[in-house]
Formats: structure tokens, C-alpha cells, sequence
């Protein structure tokens, strides 16, 4: 018996994931199918690339096999409501994946696109609606849908919707559906208000919450590269050379469409998604990244929550954001379904503040690099060749315990003591897996280099390296003279 067979499903299913390539269930699959075959409402703790979807889709579509009742037009026995569009697409192409086997009638309706299609297929019925709130809303209001008949509810990716605001509208429709409706709460973060609200709308709901030894924030080597904000750009284009896969995030739409541009005249070929594209454009765009096409998607944290693309090597923060959960979400978009990945963070010193959030969030603390502006003019000067693993890293051992330096940097007490540049050189990201250990009392924020009043300064006495990267073979005088040559423009 296969180990998904045993979680109760049926055959048509199994062979269906075992077809996808999945082996076994992940733990939140393992936890989530059974609870949802029994009924009863559930509030699941799942980050993202942890197998979700399918711990939801897959009891969904186990119910509707044998369902020998049409669905009633212009209503739905299962709502999957999701923040965004394409992650609502997404979902949409993973039921169709799983259900081949199984007959049911799906639609996947989000703002963007043209109303009379989906009230056609409104209209006809259907087993299983995937949504955005605001089109979902729209719908109900005119008539379109009604959710009288609705059995299951599910709410993916609350923490967004909790970011976004669609709470509002979350509660408007919950209260449509039936009381007795099983309802299924799935978000990677728990703050108050998503308890609150889990507290309203479920009915003594299991809480699930998956530790995995691993979990996808931990497979991830992590940096800060602290810099002023006009060395970003350049830094960005080498830190782009020789990358495969690779998602920017900047805070702004208009931010993203700048840096397209930018990195356009230096001949790096970037398409943005945001807001502002068309759902067509953000498709296409969405799906030439995905089948490699393309190599750099940059997003907004709307645009891209949830999205799920294998092998993105690298996720690139060109602004720090500005709430912690963001950061979990943007660097999720890497080492997925088991995989290990890279994120940056490129951050000016007076985004320094948002790091202490995300450092309590993760429960670790982020190493920092000081790029100064003479490191980047190097052309010698490669960050991802830097950010090679250490090989403590890739022999599966635990990085080795970093303290951090008077100038808000982090690396081995070893390497400190050798002062070797070159051993600087090749360590230049050490201790980029974030070890998942609890943040000491003493936060970096309390020290003088966090205080957003620019890039802590190495202390003159006491510290014999040599500055790390390329600025450790120059001298003094060449520095100075290229860093005022630089503001000077
Ligand atoms: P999700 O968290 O739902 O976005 O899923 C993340 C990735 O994990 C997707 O690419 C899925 O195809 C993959 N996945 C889901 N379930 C399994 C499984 N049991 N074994 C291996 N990969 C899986």
C-alpha cells in the first residue's frame, strides 16, 4: 500500500502524485489529509513550498469522487479562496494535475479578466471554484454565485490576505456559506488578527502546525549586503552574472518597472510583474520565467506570494521589506519541495531597522557584508562567486558559530583570528545557512550600527583583517579618491 494510500486515498489519486513524481507525503500532507477526510475545521501552520496545495486539493477531490450529484448552477461545494491571481492559477493547475481521474466540474475566476466567460461557467455549476476575494465578491453581489451549497471553504495564504486587507471582504463571504461548511485555514505566519479570525469563522478547529527538521526559511543561505542606496543597481548586475532563475523584489511598482529599465541598459533581460501589468501580461510573463525563457522576474510582494517555481536559484530583496513576514514569504520563493537556494538582501542603512523584525521572525540572526562603493567598481569583484557555499556548508555540517563584529558583520571566530584575505575571500558569505538558533538578548539593533544613522564603521584599533572583497587589495588613498569621485556624480 502506497504511504498516500494510507493517509486514505483512493487509487485514482495516488497514481496520479506518484505520476507527478511525489513519493511520499510531506509532513503537512501527512497531517492535513487525514484531519480533512474526517471533517472538521482546521488551522494549518504551513509555509510556503512545503506541499500545501496538495494537502488540501487532494481531500477535496477524494470527496468528489463518486459524486453522483451535478453541481447546482450557479453554485460551488468547494471555494479555495486565494490572495492573488496567479497563485489562485496555480492552485487552478495543480486540481487539474491531481484530478485528472476524477470527473469535476472547476473554474478559477480572478479580477483582471472578462466577466461573461466567468459567469458562463458560473452558470453551469461547479465542484470547485478557485478565487480571488474582490472578483468572488463581485460575483455574489450580482447574482452570479450564490454559496447556499458551498461544504468545504478554504482560506490559503492568510497571512497575505491579512496584508492586503481583504479580511473584510474574508468575513463578508464566510458568513455566505453554510455553518456547517468545513472550513480550512492554511497561512505560513499566525499573528493575532489571523487567530482572531480563525476564531470567528471555524468551528473548533485542529490546529496543525508542521516542524519540519528542515523548513524551507532554514535550507536557505542568507545574506544582507549593506550598502548605500545608489550602489545597489551595480552591485544587482554583478550579482546577477552566471545566476540561472533568480526573483528580484523591490517594495514599489514603479520601483520594479525602474530597475527593469536600468538592467535593460546594461543588457540584462528582466520582465517585472506588479499590479499595474494586465493578468495577461503578468501571465505571460509569469510562464516564460517558468519555462526558463526567461531568467529574472522581478516582483512585488503582491504579484508574487505563493507563486511556485522550481530551481529559483537565487531571490534577490532590492529593498529590505518592511514587515517580517514579507521576508519569509520572497525568500520562499527559493529552496522549494526540498531544494536549498540563496537570498540576498540588499540593504541601505536606513532599511536597517526592518532587519531586527525579520531576524525575531526567523529566530536567527542574518549575516551582514558591508559593500562599499569601491567593491562594486571592481570588476574582479563577484558577489555569487562569493557567495559559493563554505564547505562546512556543503559537507551537510552545521555552520560553525559566528560572532559579529564591531561593524555590524558576522564571521567565524577562526577566520577572525587568522586575518587571512584570502581565506576572506572565499568565506565572504560564511554562515550564510542562518542557523536556526534562538537570537541572542544582545540584538544587532542595540548595538550603534543599527541605528539607520549609516554603515557602521569598522573600529581602527582592534581589527588587524583587512576589509573584505576586492577593496582589501587597494590601498587607502585609491579608495578615497573613488569614493569621492563617486558622489561627486
Ligand atoms: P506548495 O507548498 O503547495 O506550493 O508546493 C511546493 C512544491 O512541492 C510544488 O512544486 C509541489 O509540486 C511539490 N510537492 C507537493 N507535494 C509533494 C510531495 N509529496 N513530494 C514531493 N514534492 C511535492
Amino acid at each position: 500500500m502506497s504511504k498516500f494510500a494510507q493517509l486514505g486515498l483512493s487509487s485514482q489519486l495516488t497514481k496520479a502524485v506518484e505520476k507527478g513524481g511525489y513519493e511520499s507525503p510531506t509532513p503537512i500532507q501527512e497531517k492535513v489529509i487525514p484531519l480533512m477526510l474526517q471533517g472538521g475545521d482546521i488551522v494549518a501552520i504551513a509555509q510556503t513550498g512545503t506541499g500545501k496545495t496538495a494537502a488540501f486539493v487532494l481531500p477535496i477531490l477524494e470527496r468528489l469522487k463518486g459524486n453522483q450529484h451535478k453541481a447546482k448552477p450557479k453554485h460551488c461545494s468547494t471555494l479555495i479562496i486565494v490572495p492573488t491571481r496567479e497563485l489562485a492559477k496555480q492552485i487552478d493547475d495543480n486540481i487539474e494535475k491531481y484530478g485528472k481521474h476524477i470527473y469535476h466540474q472547476r473554474a478559477c475566476v480572478v479580477g483582471g479578466m472578462k466577466y461573461p466567460k466567468q459567469i458562463q461557467r458560473l452558470n453551469q455549476g461547479l465542484d470547485i471554484l478557485v478565487a480571488t476575494p474582490g472578483r468572488l465578491e463581485d460575483h455574489l453581489k450580482s447574482g452570479n454565485l450564490s454559496l447556499d451549497h458551498t461544504e468545504t471553504l478554504i482560506l490559503d495564504e492568510a497571512d497575505q490576505m491579512l496584508d492586503l486587507g481583504f479580511f473584510p471582504a474574508i468575513r463578508r463571504i464566510a458568513k455566505r456559506t453554510p455553518r456547517t461548511s468545513q472550513t480550512v485555514l492554511l497561512s505560513a505566519t499566525m499573528p493575532k488578527p489571523i487567530r482572531a479570525l480563525a476564531a470567528e469563522l471555524l468551528n473548533n478547529p485542529k490546529d496543525v502546525a508542521v516542524a519540519p527538521a528542515s523548513t524551507p526559511v532554514e535550507r536557505i543561505e542568507q545574506a544582507v549586503m549593506l550598502m548605500e542606496k545608489p550602489a545597489k543597481r551595480p552591485f544587482l548586475v554583478q550579482a546577477l552574472a552566471n545566476q540561472f532563475r533568480t526573483i528580484i523584489f523591490t517594495r514599489t511598482k514603479h520601483g520594479a518597472d525602474q530597475l527593469v529599465k536600468y538592467l535593460s541598459k546594461q543588457k540584462v533581460v528582466a520582465s517585472a510583474i506588479h499590479g499595474n501589468k494586465s493578468q495577461n501580461q503578468r501571465q505571460r510573463t509569469l510562464e516564460a520565467f517558468r519555462k526558463g525563457e526567461e531568467h529574472i522576474l522581478i516582483a512585488t510582494d503582491i504579484a508574487a506570494r505563493g507563486i511556485d517555481i522550481p530551481d529559483v536559484s537565487l531571490v534577490v530583496n532590492y529593498d529590505v521589506p518592511t514587515t517580517p513576514e514579507a521576508y519569509v514569504h520572497r525568500i520562499g520563493r527559493t529552496a522549494r519541495a526540498g531544494r536549498e537556494g540563496r537570498a540576498i538582501t540588499l540593504c541601505a542603512p536606513e532599511e536597517q531597522k526592518f532587519l531586527r523584525d525579520i531576524e525575531r521572525l526567523i529566530k536567527a540572526k542574518l549575516p551582514i557584508e558591508n559593500v562599499k562603493a569601491g567593491d562594486i567598481d571592481d570588476d574582479s569583484y563577484d558577489p555569487m562567486k562569493a557567495a559559493a557555499k563554505p564547505p562546512e556548508y556543503a559537507s551537510g555540517k552545521p555552520a560553525k558559530n559566528t560572532d559579529r563584529k564591531d561593524d555590524g558583520e558576522r564571521r567565524s571566530p577562526k577566520s577572525r583570528r587568522r586575518g587571512d584575505a584570502k581565506k576572506h575571500e572565499s568565506t565572504r558569505f560564511e554562515g550564510k545557512k542562518t542557523e536556526p538558533r534562538k537570537s541572542k538578548q544582545g540584538h544587532r539593533g542595540d548595538d550603534a550600527s543599527a541605528d539607520g544613522q549609516g554603515a557602521p564603521r569598522r573600529k581602527k584599533s582592534g581589527n588587524k583583517n583587512p576589509p573584505r572583497g576586492p577593496a582589501r587589495n587597494r590601498n587607502k588613498n585609491q579608495q578615497s579618491s573613488r569614493n569621492s569621485e563617486k558622489s561627486g556624480r
